[in-house]
């Protein structure tokens, strides 16, 4: 079973958290359509990266998708995974080229230095006209040099554009898809994890609660800034962490790998989410958002793919569902006021 653990270091401005996803990962690539299963080397990245979105979105209190997306330029033009408050997930790729056995991050998306990877936060009450957040960062280091771990473009990203000290270890392969995250929190002690100790919050309570105009409460940078860098616990145990191997990582249970790595730490464990509060596989497409999608491309769009094929046929990247819409679906969908998903007037009653 998936599970997520959260832990922090008594009286150090330290916490991390802890995910493998099993159960829920191989769904995701269960639901890959015959004859389009990722090559392993592309498979594994993306599980780095749902692992990663789990991690983030835990991580916060923010109430919408986050999405983590990298945009290629190699084979693979995009790889993306996203995690919802309730810490379920969807993942997909985008490959073009063949990605070569042993492929690095650099050879399947930054195969010219034009790679990127994005973070989107979009909260799930939008008010008029509110922008979903975003954060870009380039796959390379600051001295340009190209990054071949996931986990370090992560950790540039949360360093850049969130001023947060963040170690992240990520692994995959075809059945677990795992990640730690250790991260330097900005107010010690009391602070810690919102001021709770001991009793761990509830699924229900570590979800809600966007930030001031739906932005998220990453950390609070504007007193964290100076520290970056500086913290002497937080470089102890990042070092441990970054002991750990991608082996170590998908092979051991939780407890032994945090026994491992802490033994003369102070850890305080939270309940762990398991069960029905575990990470899991779930897809947020629908027959309605498809059909928003046509009326974006529309009708005479809509028309001339109904005279080739007879039908118009959407497949989701995400979780293998087709939606087919006839000629008298596309007719209904384009009619103004009849009732059909995606063309309810919100005016109408
Ligand atoms: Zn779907």
């Amino acid at each position: 079973m998936s599970e997520l653990h959260k832990f922090l270091f008594e009286g150090l401005p330290v916490r991390g958290m802890l995910v493998r996803l099993t159960d829920a990962w191989r769904e995701v690539l269960a639901r890959r359509e015959p004859g389009q299963e990722y090559p392993p080397e592309l498979r594994d990245l993306i599980g780095e990266m749902s692992a990663a979105a789990v991690l983030m979105q835990a991580n916060i209190k923010f109430n919408g998708a986050l999405v983590l997306q990298v945009f290629g330029d190699g084979p693979v033009k995009l790889a993306v995974a996203e995690s919802q408050p309730d810490l379920s997930f969807r993942a997909t790729a985008k490959c073009v080229g063949a990605v070569e056995p042993g492929a690095t991050l650099e050879a399947m998306v930054n195969l010219r230095g034009q790679g990127r990877c994005a973070i989107t936060l979009d909260p799930k009450d939008k008010f008029p006209g509110q922008q979903p957040y975003q954060g870009v960062v380039p796959l390379h280091g600051d001295q340009r040099e190209p990054l071949q771990k996931m986990s370090e473009v992560l950790e540039h990203y949360m360093l850049q554009s969130e001023q947060l000290d963040t170690k992240l270890v990520l692994a995959a392969n075809g059945e677990v898809a795992a990640g730690l995250l250790i991260q330097r929190l900005p107010v010690e002690g009391e602070g810690n994890l919102e001021g709770r100790r001991g009793a761990g919050p509830s699924p229900a309570e570590s979800a809600p609660l966007a930030g001031q105009a739906g932005l998220p409460a990453w950390g609070q940078r504007s007193s964290n800034e100076d520290d970056i860098g500086l913290s002497d616990a937080f470089n102890r145990i990042s070092i441990l962490a970054g002991t750990l191997t991608a082996e170590e990582l998908l092979t051991l249970d939780a407890d032994t790998v945090l026994r491992r790595l802490f033994w003369e730490e102070t850890v305080t464990r939270f309940e762990p989410l398991t069960g029905t509060a575990a990470p899991r596989f779930a897809c947020t497409c629908s027959r309605e958002r498809v059909g928003q999608m046509l009326l974006g491309l529309g009708r005479e769009e809509a028309d001339s793919v109904l005279a080739e094929r007879g039908e118009i046929e959407v497949g989701c990247d995400f979780c293998g569902r087709h939606y087919r819409f006839d000629a008298v679906d596309v007719g209904a969908l384009f009619t103004p006021g009849s009732d059909h998903p995606g063309g309810h007037s919100p005016t109408m009653q």
